[in-house]
């Protein structure tokens, strides 16, 4: 029976926890002996997979087959893709330009020039035969698994290549890859074998919290109000701004981290950056949520920063984090101050 007419593939697979839809995809291909070109082809002729972002698409003709073909609900396919964090890490997921959080992939053709994907080699070990990717590990926050404890990461160690794990059947026409997806589509090199070093506790006590409150959340209407701060943190943390260079500078410091700006342009963007650089802006991140909000008014006060430039960055900026940055005018008001340039310019 045609795959495209059966009302259940044959050989289907069921998503595992938190599974990435690409990664679902491609093993339901393999369970099916097809290469994933091929068997897309088969299923959605007239839809185009490998050349964009299909999970954060989050195309409804795919989600909603799979569902149908595989035997799980709609909304258990959905959770598949990176669009349903929708109301929960942002308001609106974005399918075109830049998107709060998702690690960019920097699509040529068929193959990535960013670093968007990244992976746990103690999860993939843990997976034994079959293992596979998480949705979690395309997000800019995800610098260390809150389970194994260990850094992720963003590339191949030996070859240096990003993760594209399904290039592994490209150039070879006929054969049907035989390598786990934990494999190096480049090197062939076996990620699953890995050891990376383990998180430290202050970066690995933060990451458990964010991935708990992803898992627990459901669309609560504002609960991405909590990871747009995050966010906004993130942003002045990597920033490039001159006005920005003491408030950096101090954060690196208290945590008696090397200071350096990150190599960007102007206005680096989190979701660009390089798992290095983001483990270290984590790592800041987390002391000023350490002790909150008073680390972070302190660092603003002691280094004169303008609120102009805290709260600048970014349009998303829930009330409540304005109008505690705006504290601050009301304390120099009271020392007759007058450093600050319109709080709430840039906004
Ligand atoms: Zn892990
Ligand atoms: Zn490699």
């Amino acid at each position: 029976m045609p795959l495209s007419v059966s009302t259940r593939w044959p050989a289907f697979v069921l998503p595992k926890k938190d599974e990435l839809l690409s990664s679902w995809l491609l093993r339901n291909s393999h369970a099916h002996q097809m290469k994933a070109h091929t068997f897309c082809k088969v299923v959605w002729p007239r839809l185009a997979f490998w050349n964009r972002d299909i999970d954060r698409m989050a195309l409804p003709e795919v989600w909603q087959l799979m569902a149908l073909k595989v035997g799980v609900s709609p909304e258990r396919s959905y959770q598949t893709t990176l669009a349903a964090y929708e109301g929960i890490l942002f308001k609106r997921a974005s399918f075109q330009g830049n998107s709060f959080w998702l690690l960019a992939l920097g699509i040529y053709h068929r193959t990535h020039t960013r670093y968007g994907i990244q992976f746990c080699p103690s999860c993939f070990q843990q997976d034994g035969a079959r293992p596979y990717y998480r949705r979690w590990w395309r997000l800019a926050l995800a610098v260390g698994c809150p389970e194994c404890g260990c850094q992720l990461l963003d590339e191949c160690p030996f070859c240096k290549q990003p993760v594209v794990f399904h290039r592994s059947e490209i150039g070879r026409k006929r054969e049907l890859a035989t390598y786990p997806l934990s494999c190096c589509t480049s090197c062939f090199a076996d990620f699953a074998d890995l050891r990376t070093e383990v998180v430290p506790p202050l970066v690995l006590r933060f990451q458990q919290e964010w991935y708990q409150r992803i898992t627990d959340s459901r669309d609560t209407g504002n609960g991405y109000e909590y990871f747009d701060v995050l966010h906004q943190l993130l942003m002045l943390l990597s920033s490039r701004k001159p006005s920005l260079l003491g408030f950096q500078r101090a954060v690196a410091e208290s945590l008696q981290l090397m200071f350096h700006q990150p190599a960007g342009g102007y206005r680096n963007r989190l979701e660009t950056l390089r798992l290095e650089e983001r483990m270290r802006l984590v790592e800041q991140v987390a002391w000023l949520l350490e002790e909150w909000p008073s680390r972070l008014l302190d660092v603003i006060r002691q280094t004169n920063t303008r609120l102009s430039s805290i709260l600048s960055e970014s349009h998303h900026l829930p009330e409540s984090f304005v109008a505690l940055i705006l504290t601050l005018n009301a304390d120099l008001n009271k020392s007759s101050v007058q450093k600050i340039s319109g709080p709430t310019q840039g906004v």
